[in-house]
This record gives structure tokens, sequence and C-alpha cells, in this order.
């Protein structure tokens, strides 16, 4: 089997890696220092995409006739190859995608964990014996698989998303065909590689880069794609939810988010600090559930701040691959270029800078997409900061008198994917589980960090309301089937 080398990073289709047929490429460049290529992706073609689909289509029977331990030992293979190549697959990932290499093992790591989990999902139940009315009848339900998953991925967790979509759409008996996000395009090819190492049959999984607009949008639309899961910008998002709506196709969108911290009058500040900047600014904020709003009671609203802000001031920024540096870049220079146009926003709309604000541009960042973590004040819940997703390290302050209202404008937003508040108060923990309006819901704990075994997803525009992982992933990769038996 050919295998792509350390620069060149081929399609995966039908068990073989090959060049698109447009003969383009397209160079992925490291945000921390432009002058590092990365690796060199394809610039596919719909073309390319149809004979993945085509290969996607040809192996569904036969994958789908397998038992699910023996397609669940096809995830054990790729979990223990990916597991012996975690260290160069993080690595890859810092470079490419710019978080930090502690985090980006953390989240190789992960990927290992959800394919072991999913490995295992093909020895559990999955239907139910439901009684009949009729006493010589018998009936149960069970599951079929969708047939043909198209996968659209993000790039702020180009290991872990493409697995956590990929593995449960595999043991459910599915075959696959990805498209990962272009920026992070050489991580996702090597996750493939554990993949086409595992030797999976030919045509059960394939890999297309290339432009979303092209490769994405064929995806979205093609008559033999039975099922699309998504993770990314609203706008796409909804853009590949109307196109496989419009042909009667599943479809799954996991969106943005504009997440909000309490901090009670109550709460341990300390840990409310150390989770607002872990859950606010740790992968640069870009993750669909960082923290950006942080709505704080008046009472204890100074000695919150004078703590953040001491220990924001302290963090280290810069190549992600050399150990010291807290956080990263962003992704791009055209993610740089919206993160500064927040703050830009922030200002002008009334919003006071605490710290923070600026590209940074001396010898050791020049060549990077770095910008300072940023704190505002003053924020009301109508600025363009306090209601647009930055996906970046922006962090905003709202002071509120009351608990009551602290709860009004955490909810107060197009968004519901996660929110966290911090209380010792049993009835504020109560409060805050019955009526915040979001999928996450954290109590004395950051808005980002779930865990892979509970099902994942947000509520109002962050989603189409589906889940993914843990048990709840069943839900999108296949139908129920009813069975009467007379
Ligand atoms: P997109 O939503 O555009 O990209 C996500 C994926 O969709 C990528 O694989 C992309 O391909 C693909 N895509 C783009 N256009 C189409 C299309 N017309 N049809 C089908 N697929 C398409 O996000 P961006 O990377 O442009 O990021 C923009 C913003 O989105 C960020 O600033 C952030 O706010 C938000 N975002 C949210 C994420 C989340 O986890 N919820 C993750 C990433 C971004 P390609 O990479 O080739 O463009």
């Amino acid at each position: 089997m050919l295998k792509t080398d350390e620069q060149s990073y081929l399609n995966f289709i039908n068990g073989r890696w090959k060049s698109s047929e447009s003969g383009e490429t397209k160079e992925v460049l490291n945000p921390a220092d432009r002058n590092d290529v990365v690796g060199i992706i394809q610039r596919s073609t719909i073309d390319d995409v149809n004979e993945a689909i085509t290969s996607a289509k040809a192996a569904k029977e036969s994958w789908r006739k397998l038992s699910g331990n023996e397609r669940g030992n096809y995830l054990y293979k790729v979990a223990n190859i990916l597991e012996n190549r975690l260290d160069e697959v993080a690595e890859t990932l810092t470079r490419e995608m710019g978080k930090t290499l502690p985090e980006a093992k953390g989240e190789t790591a992960r990927g290992v964990a959800i394919l072991r989990y999913y490995a295992g999902e093909g020895l559990r139940e999955v239907g139910d014996v439901i009684p009949s009315t009729d006493s010589n009848g018998i009936m149960y339900t069970t599951r079929t698989p969708l047939g043909v998953v198209g996968v659209i991925t993000p790039w702020n967790f180009p290991v872990a998303i493409p697995i956590w979509k990929i593995a449960p759409a595999l043991i459910y008996g599915n075959t696959v065909v990805i498209k990962p996000a272009t920026e992070a395009a050489a991580t996702a090819a090597k996750v493939i590689e554990c993949f086409a190492e595992a030797e999976l049959p030919n045509g059960v999984i394939n890999m297309v880069t290339g432009s979303g607009s092209i490769v994405g949008n064929r995806i979205a639309e093609h008559p033999d794609v039975n099922g699309v899961t998504f993770t990314g910008s609203d706008q796409t998002g909804k853009h590949i939810g109307q196109t496989a709506l419009a042909r009667g196709a599943k479809y799954q969108l996991e969106m943005g988010g504009k997440n909000p911290v309490i901090v009670a009058d109550d709460a341990d500040l300390d840990l409310a600090v150390q989770a607002t900047i872990s859950g606010g600014l740790s992968s640069t904020g870009q993750k669909c559930t960082a923290t950006s709003r942080v709505i704080v009671q008046s009472s204890i609203y100074d000695a919150f701040k004078e703590k953040l802000l001491t220990q924001i001031q302290a963090l280290t920024v810069g190549n992600g691959l050399e150990d010291g540096n807290w956080m990263g870049p962003s992704v791009s220079e055209s993610q740089l270029e919206t993160v500064l146009h927040y703050i830009k926003k922030g200002k002008e709309e009334g919003a006071t800078l605490l710290t923070g604000g600026n590209r940074l541009t001396d010898a050791e960042h020049k060549d990077g997409n770095f910008v300072e973590p940023t704190v505002f004040e003053d924020v009301t819940n109508d600025m363009t900061i306090a209601q647009e997703e930055i996906f970046g390290p922006v962090l905003a302050l709202i002071k509120v008198e009351t608990f009551e209202e602290a709860m009004k404008l955490a909810n107060d937003t197009e968004y519901g994917l996660s929110a966290a508040v911090f209380t010792e108060n049993i009835r504020k923990m109560l409060t805050f589980i019955d009526d915040i309006e979001v999928g996450l819901v954290r109590v004395n704990a950051e808005t980002a960090g779930v865990e892979l075994q509970a099902p994942f997803g947000g509520m109002k525009s962050s989603s189409s309301h589906s889940r993914e992982q843990g048990k709840a992933a069943i839900e999108f990769f296949t139908s129920i089937k009813t069975v009467f038996i007379k």
C-alpha cells in the first residue's frame, strides 16, 4: 500500500493514496512560523469526491454485514497505531494548527481513547425488546447504518473531531468520506494513515482534501451520501444542513458558542479564575466551548478582576513546540484578523480594554499569528463582543448586581453550547442547572473540557439539536427498525 511521505499528503480513496486529478496542491504553513511549510495537500475536484463516494458506496454492504465485534477489532487496531504514533501526530498538530504540544498530546490521547470506546460499542446492545399487545407476537428494535456518511471537520481539533465522527460512523456499520479543514489537513491525513495502516477493507474510509466550497459542498449535495456530520461555523453549517435537507439526507451540525461563566458572590475565586483562564484562553480561545463572557456579581467583582488580570498578564505566548509557552498562535492570518477586528469593535462600542488587545510583533513573534490574551470590562450584553463568536483569546467581563440578572444575561444569546457557574450555594446551582439554555452545563468547572463518554452538543443556534459522542452518537449514525414477528 502506498503511504504518504513526510511533506506531501495525498487523498485516500478506495484503499489507495492518490493525487488529485487536478494536479494542484496547496502548502499548509505553521501559524507560529510562516517560514515553516508543514505539508503539501491536494486541492481536489468534484471528480475526486465523486470517486471517493463511489468507493464508499461500493464498500458499504460488506462492511455492514460484518459483526460489530469484527468492526470493533479494526478500531482497536487503529487505536494502537495512533497510540504508537502519538508524539509524531501531536507534533504535526502543533506545527500545523498552533496549540501547544501538551494540548496536542492530550488531544491525540483523547483520539486513542475515543477509538477504544467505540471499538467496545461493537459488543454492546443496540435495541429494546418491547411487549406486544399480541400474545403471539415478538416485538423489538434494532439499528441499521445510514450507509455512506460524509464527515466535514474544522481545524481546531484536527485529531479528536474527525475521530469522534469517524469511529461511531464505522462501528455502527457506515462507510465514510471525510473532508478535513484545509488549515489542518496534514494532521487529519496522519490520522487517516492510522486507519490505512490498520488495513480496513478498501473503500470503508476515504479522505479528500481541498476547498470547502468544492469538496465539502459536493459531499453535502451528493445523492449517494446518506448522512452528513459537520462541525464548524454557523454559516457553513446552515448551508450544509439546507443542502442535505433538500435531498432528504440526514444531517448533524455542531456550530458556535458564546459560552458564559457566572461567578456568584459566594464563589471560590481562585477556582473561578483558574477555570476562566483555562476555559477562555487555552488553545488560544479556539474552542467552540471556550469561555467568552464572564458574568460577575458586583460584590466580588474587583477581587475577581485583580486575580484574573495578575494571572493573565503572567501567561507566556509563543511557539507551542517550545517548552514554557502556555498559549500558541491563532490558526491563520485570517483568523488573527478576525480576532483583531473584534478587539477593535469592542473598543469602538465602549468596552474598556484592561489588558492585551495587540498583535505580538517582536522578534520572537513576528513570523507567527500571535495576539495577546485580552480582557475587556464595562461590557454590556448588546455589544458585538458579547454576542458574536470571536474564536480568539478574548474575555468580556460583565458586572451584575444579582444572580437572577446573571442568569438572564447568560441566556441572552442566540447560542446554547456550554455554560459554567461558580458557587457553593446549592440553590444557585440547581437554578442554574434548571434554567440555563445550553447542552453542556458545568458547575464549578470550566466551560470546555467535556468527557468523551458523555453526550456533546448544544441548544439554540449552536447545533442541529442532535448529540455527538458517548452512547448518544448511535442516534445520528443509525436508523431504528421496529421489528414485529407474528
Ligand atoms: P468553516 O465552517 O468554514 O469550516 C469548517 C469546515 O467546513 C472546513 O472543513 C471547511 O473547509 C468546510 N467548508 C467551508 N465551506 C464549505 C461549504 N460551502 N460546503 C461544505 N463545507 C464547507 O469554518 P472556518 O474554518 O472558516 O472558521 C470560521 C469561523 O468558524 C471561526 O472563526 C469560528 O468562529 C467558527 N468555527 C467554529 C468551530 C467549532 O468548533 N464550532 C470550528 C472552526 C471554526 P475549508 O477548511 O477548506 O474551508
